[in-house]
């Protein structure tokens, strides 16, 4: 048995996962929330019993002691399942990161400093860092950076076509993010097809509440619809995706909008919920088949957008085996998978409407059997490939 202790930190609260790398069996997971915030709360779930406790976590220190807390009172006994590493989900690595990596004080350093590209996420996987590290002093730390997977795209992918010096001198590049769910489903789509993995051109869509694409040959990312931060792309949530940049000097000259008005429109007001006043894809969809204008429209702009996606990177693979669709829309919306790739047997994709609706938690093939292109359904799992990732580094 190999257990790793899984963190995924933000500012004010952070998940916990301890996993078993060799059986993949999860042996607890657990949030704490409201650090900093007055009054938190911590859930503590042990396979089916779960606890809940109310407390005040002054910073995220006092919040892993509640969690070692928790393993104590309710267990798994972390001596008898002591973690051989911990794995911190770490969204922004820049172009120094492209793997995992055992965090030292000089690794923190570089994390903090990067916290500039990514000033809504960075900053709290630190604060996780940095107590866990103090809680767990005799174990590896890793770092696994969900930008280290597009590492491998080619310059005329992460280029945008700006100045030069500007970008240089600003660090302003593509840099891709849900890193590590693209390379596990790429992964598991080549193990459901039986191919090696670097014989394989594949599409993985990755939608849940932030939502990409990624062109994916022979293993290795060559695209991907984020950005230099998670905003560009597919229509999210809550974010945009791509828009014309004109029109946020537009809503400056016109509208008087500051630059934190714009971030918070774009990253927070807008997307599913700004189109149809929820970012709950259920909601929405549900909606849609009751005849709401508001939210058939949002389906409709959804969809399209992937499909956009879905021709550019099937032109930029030039030969594509397979289209994965994963997380919470892509595992669950059947309507949605057919919006997004109906009528395009002209060009290899044919959706099969039974398999389609069938409902399964398992990976799966939803193409017909004479469509060239494979298409399927595969299930996510951040936090495993993580574990995986941060036991191989510390090994
Ligand atoms: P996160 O990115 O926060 O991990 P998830 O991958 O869990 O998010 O995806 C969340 C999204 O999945 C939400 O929009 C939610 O409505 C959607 N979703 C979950 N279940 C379904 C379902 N049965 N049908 C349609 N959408 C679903």
């Amino acid at each position: 048995m190999r257990p790793v202790l899984v963190i995924n930190s933000g500012s004010s609260s952070f998940k916990y996962q301890l996993l078993d790398v060799d059986t993949t069996r999860v042996l607890a997971t657990g949030l704490v929330e409201r650090i900093g915030l007055g009054l938190g709360q911590i859930t503590h779930d042990t396979l089916g019993v779960k606890t809940e406790r109310t407390a005040h976590f002054d910073n995220h220190t006092v919040g892993f002691e509640a969690m070692l807390e928790a393993f104590k009172e309710q267990g798994p006994d972390l001596e008898k399942f002591a973690p051989i590493a911990v794995g911190h989900r770490v969204v922004q690595g820049g172009s120094r990161f492209f793997e995992p990596t055992i965090i030292d004080d000089v690794v923190e350093i570089n994390i903090e400093e990067l916290s500039q590209l990514a000033p809504l996420h960075n900053p709290g996987a630190l604060q996780g860092i940095r107590a866990a590290r103090k809680i767990f002093t005799r174990v590896k730390h890793v770092a696994v950076f969900d930008t280290a997977f597009h590492q491998t795209m080619p310059p005329a992918s992460y280029t945008y076509a700006i100045d030069t010096e500007v970008a240089k001198q600003y660090r302003i590049r593509r840099y891709g993010f849900h890193g590590t769910s693209h390379s596990y489903v790429a992964k598991k789509t080549a193990e459901f097809l039986g191919k090696p993995l670097n014989d394989l051109n594949m599409i993985v869509l990755h939608l849940g509440n932030g939502a990409s694409a990624c062109a994916i040959r022979g293993g290795k990312s060559v695209n991907t619809s984020m950005g230099m931060t998670p905003l560009e792309g597919l229509v999210m949530g809550t974010r945009s995706g791509d828009i014309d940049p004109a029109i946020l000097f537009y809503l400056n000259r016109v509208a008087g909008y500051d630059v934190d008005a714009l971030d918070r429109l774009l990253n927070t007001k807008s997307g599913l919920l700004g189109l149809a006043g929820s970012n709950d894809m259920r909601d929405v969809a549900g909606r849609a088949e009751t005849g709401d204008e508001k939210a058939r429209l949002a389906i409709e702009v959804y969809a399209l957008r992937i499909r956009h996606y879905v021709g550019a990177y099937y032109a930029e693979l030039g030969r594509l085996d397979a289209i994965a669709f994963t997380a919470g829309v892509g595992e669950n919306s059947d309507t949605l998978r057919l919006a997004t790739l109906e009528n395009l047997e002209s060009i290899g994709i044919q959706i099969d409407n039974e398999r389609n609706s069938a409902r399964s938690r398992s990976s799966r093939l939803i193409s017909t059997d004479s469509s060239k292109v494979r298409v399927l359904v595969v299930p996510t799992n951040e936090e495993l490939e993580i574990a995986v990732q941060a036991a191989e580094a510390a090994e």
